[in-house]
């Protein structure tokens, strides 16, 4: 180990947002996308964007990894550091704006990066500009995850209006389709069009005229969010809504969306999951974006919104009824207690739902309700652990099965020869505290020292290394030139 490093000791450490023609990333534990036990010391041979070798170093295999140190172009020491894939977002709103205010593209991409996020499914935003920025990461041109893009359908007034429409986003280069309150002949239209087309789809199943058994009938590759999967399972077949209840009045929506899952009834609920696992339905919970409702004062009042929350987010986070999600208007410590039994009975239903074999995955749906880009996925990866899940099972979640769902696992997703080198190192050990992930760090005991540690160190992309604290320095810098020029 102590020759092979010396081998490589020459080169240099990479340069942010530089890619090299040959990269290791030295003396690293590894966790796999796959589920399967951290392993190391490792080194990562990476050459241009693909992952060449994975190089155990114990003392068996030592032989071998003398070849690694040859030729680096650059190092990375990961001595004391963990490599995992690149987190997968599937579930990322593209935004420019917030409540019509301009906010710099930059802002979300450099913040996604920061947490370690190296690809992401936009299920929603300005579809030609999504494309473009896909182009541009693809191209290397701009520090960004990879995007893959999922245009919102619309609500075709017909199943052959629908039919004609899934066609048009196909030839338009649309990576697969988002549906939402959308009417069954319509989505049944759209989705045999889809399936035809090779375009996988991702429903937003609220309380609507669909719910989860239209997804199982329809063969929807992800069901996004909750809502349909206990409705679905309601007994009396619809939600017992108050009189003045109005679905149009976000507080309204959201509050009785408290009671949703006490509604479902257990064997019924039972069923759905199981055909829901049978017909090969995903399900990407999003359980960071509703926190705010169960703890408000925790999701008002998150430490990173200090240096780093933009201006324009944090007006539009703001109680505003003409902001979606922003409906904390009369939130009552009664709301907060039915969505804290709601949640309860939603993460027992996750960890059903993957005891039967359902494919889960993750996203944050961040830039609403409190939640900043990144920061969130890293909460639902928390959310995932008060669940039940072991963080190894997490992290999967959040890198190979999420691939899956995006039908990118053989080549996005893993620690692996061959696969495309998105990966990222650790300051500490994800395993022990999921909480290393937030860029901001944390606070731990070391040699008998508190130190300020943590975070992710390096994202790498395509095979481009980005250095975390640059990144985080040039997300300070704009948010404090934004609040100087709105003073
Ligand atoms: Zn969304």
């Amino acid at each position: 180990m102590l020759v092979l490093f010396a081998a490589a000791a020459g080169a240099q450490t990479p340069v942010s947002g530089r890619r090299v023609r040959r990269l290791i990333i030295h003396n690293a534990t590894v966790i796999d996308g796959n589920g399967t036990p951290a392993s190391g010391p490792k080194d990562i041979v990476i050459e241009n964007n693909t992952i060449a070798d994975v190089i155990a170093l114990d003392p068996v295999s030592l032989g071998r990894g003398a070849r690694a140190g040859a030729a680096a172009d650059a190092v990375i020491d990961a001595t004391g550091k963990y490599v995992l894939p690149g987190l997968i977002n599937a579930h990322a709103h593209l935004q420019e704006e917030r409540g019509g205010k301009p906010q710099p593209i930059e802002y979300e991409l450099d913040i996604w990066l920061a947490c370690g996020i190296t690809t992401i499914r936009d299920v929603g935003s300005d579809m030609k500009r999504a494309m473009e920025l896909r182009r541009l990461s693809a191209e290397g041109q701009i520090a960004a995850p990879r995007i893959f893009v999922y245009p919102m359908f619309g609500r075709p007034k017909t199943p052959l209006e629908a039919t004609a429409h899934v066609k048009d986003l196909k030839a338009a280069g649309a990576d697969g389709i988002k549906i939402l309150g959308i009417d069954r002949d319509t989505m049944q239209a759209m989705e045999a069009e889809a399936h035809e087309l090779g375009l996988r789809v991702a429903h937003h199943v609220g309380v609507e005229e669909t719910n989860a058994w239209d997804d199982i009938h329809f063969g929807t590759t992800s069901i996004e969010h909750w809502y349909g999967i206990p409705d679905a399972a309601i007994e009396a077949g619809v939600q017992n809504f108050p009189a003045s209840y109005n679905y149009n009045n976000e507080t309204d929506r959201f509050r009785y969306a408290g009671h949703l899952w006490r509604e479902a009834n257990p064997e019924r609920l039972t069923k759905v999951l199981q055909a829901m696992v049978a017909a090969h339905v995903a399900w990407d919970p999003t359980l960071d974006i509703y926190e705010a409702s169960r703890d408000l004062q925790r999701a008002q009042t998150q430490p990173w919104f200090a240096e780093l929350l933009h201006p324009t987010l944090e007006e539009y986070f703001k109680p505003n009824p003409a902001n979606h999600g922003s409906y904390f208007i009369g939130w009552t410590s009664t709301d907060e207690t039915f969505w804290k039994e709601n949640y309860r009975i939603w993460m027992d239903a996750l960890l059903q739902f993957d005891r039967l074999g359902g494919l889960i995955g993750m996203g944050d749906d961040a830039g609403f309700i409190y939640q900043m880009y990144g920061f969130g996925l890293i909460r639902g990866m928390e959310l995932h652990q008060e669940a039940g899940f072991h963080p190894l099972k997490i992290i999967q979640q959040a890198t190979g099965n999420n691939a899956r769902i995006l039908g990118q696992e053989d080549h996005l997703g893993r620690v692996r020869a061959g696969w495309n080198a998105d990966l990222i190192v650790v300051n500490g050990n994800p395993l022990e505290n999921l909480k290393v992930l937030y860029p901001t760090g944390v606070d731990e005991i070391r040699d008998g020292k508190a130190v300020h540690t943590g975070g992710v160190e390096w994202t790498i992309k395509d095979g481009i290394p980005y250095h975390v604290p640059e990144l985080v320095s040039k997300v300070k810098e704009m948010v404090s030139q934004a609040r100087l020029a709105k003073k």
